[in-house]
């Protein structure tokens, strides 16, 4: 069985998709047993096109209905299964997870989106928000660090509003310090918090949770007002900025990243300034910039003023080019630093070297005896570089829960808090 489990937030997946079906296709001719399973957001989105352009395609399943793949497989077994619903009944958190890691894992909080962001197809193919229910959270990660994984990453569209639809209030303040409570559990990441609905709870519980790591993922999109305006983002300039304040007030240290989309229809030269400037005032850790992508089913892609191709190309490698400058300056403070890195195997850029994350999300490549992933190694950075950080000695097996320059950084309300102590 091959299946592809598809995307469809920007133009250039879709493409792909139909690309490899047609690859496909040669395979099946010559092996007629094989099953070809298309499920996700583009089969959400294209629903029977897959099988009006590729009709050898077995099973044809969308973004509600993970559950059912076993039963269309079956179905499959007398002619080609076709399933898409419109929203998900239950949360798919009971299925049982083959997981590529021993030591991460991704951990579903929330599906959908009850957001309209202008450019965005998520909501109309992952529905509204459904929020999965804090106990069922709490008992998977228990059994995931049972099972040894140290670190966690909760994946939500919008992690804030996270609990509004089980409590008719946001709850991940309270997760995050129900999660701080799991024994061994070593770090918590989570991504995306939606800048309208990051609030000072989370921030508090950021700075006072010993297992939440000191980096943020703070989708800004854009830096000028009209275009946030015309994005449906709910929020300013300013009222961005002053979120980026209140995490750094409390987390010093944090690491800030965000996504920015370059080219919205209607974006002039003056809008594009603002989003460059917005850059320098945060001075992010790291972006991820896109092109923007007219999308089926959103309202951007009905607005006139589309930017032309060579526009968005070139404002794109302007923003990717001060980015970079600015991700060197931002890791030349790590310099010296010592920080504790989880091992997450060989180098990608030297096998004989060993690669890690901080707690900041910096990749440190660095030199040490063989270590298994998911170890903890204490370096000292002696080289950095825009996109990672380097360790030229040989890293040493850490002493305690954490390295301690970073538990010394951390701050709330003013008050020094040691991990070791907690
Ligand atoms: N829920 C998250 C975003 C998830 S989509 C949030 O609101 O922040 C991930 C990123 O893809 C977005 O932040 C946006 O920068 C980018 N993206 C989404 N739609 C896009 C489009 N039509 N064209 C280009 N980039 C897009
Ligand atoms: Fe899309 Fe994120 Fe906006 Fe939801 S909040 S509509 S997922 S960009």
């Amino acid at each position: 069985m091959v299946l592809f489990n598809t995307c469809c937030i920007r133009e250039n997946a879709d493409q792909k998709l139909y690309g490899n079906l047609g690859h496909m296709k040669a395979l099946k001719d010559v092996r007629p047993d094989l099953r070809i399973v298309v499920g996700g957001c583009l089969a959400q989105k294209d629903k029977s096109i897959i099988q009006q352009r590729a009709p050898y395609v077995d099973v044809v399943l969308g973004t509600h209905n993970l559950a059912s793949l076993p039963r269309l497989l079956r179905e499959a077994e007398t002619g080609p299964a076709f399933e898409i619903l419109e929203q998900t009944e239950v949360f798919p958190s009971a299925l049982p997870a083959r997981r590529k890691s021993g030591w991460h894992a991704w951990v579903s909080i929330s599906i959908g989106c009850n957001n309209s962001c202008t450019f965005c197809i998520v909501p109309s193919v992952r529905g509204v928000e459904v929020s999965r229910r804090t106990g069922d959270i709490v008992s998977e990660v228990q059994e995931l660090v049972a099972d040894g994984v140290v670190e966690i990453t909760l994946l939500g569209q919008n992690v804030n509003s996270y609990g509004r639809d089980l409590d008719g209030t946001p709850l991940f303040a309270k997760l995050l310090r129900a999660l701080d409570r799991v024994d061994r559990l070593q770090r918590v990441r989570f991504t995306s918090p939606h800048p309208k609905d990051f609030r000072m709870d989370t921030v508090e519980a950021m700075a006072e949770c010993r297992t939440v790591c000191e980096h943020i993922h703070l989708p800004v999109q854009a830096g000028s007002d009209r275009v946030l305006k015309r994005m449906k983002r709910a929020y300013t300039r300013k009222r961005y900025l002053d979120k980026v304040q209140m995490v750094r007030d409390a987390l010093p240290e944090v690491a800030i990243s965000t996504d920015i989309i370059v080219g919205f229809p209607g974006e002039t030269e003056a809008d594009f300034q603002e989003t460059l400037t917005l850059v320098e005032e945060v001075q992010y850790d790291s972006a991820y910039t896109f092109q923007y992508s007219p999308r089926p089913m959103t309202e951007a892609a009905t607005y006139g003023g589309q930017v032309p191709k060579e526009i968005v190309q070139e404002r794109y490698e302007r923003l990717t080019s001060l980015q970079d400058a600015i991700s060197f300056r931002r890791n030349q403070r790590h310099l010296d630093a010592i920080e504790e890195v989880i091992v997450e195997g060989p180098s990608k850029k030297d096998p004989a070297r060993l690669s890690g994350r901080t707690r900041t999300n910096k990749l440190v490549h660095f030199d040490s005896g063989p270590a298994p992933e998911g170890s903890f190694r204490t370096v000292r950075i002696s080289k950095v570089h825009p996109h990672f950080l380097e360790d030229s000695g040989r890293a040493f097996l850490r002493a305690g829960a954490q390295a301690p320059v970073l538990a010394a950084r951390r701050r709330t309300s003013g008050e020094a808090t040691c991990s070791s102590c907690n």
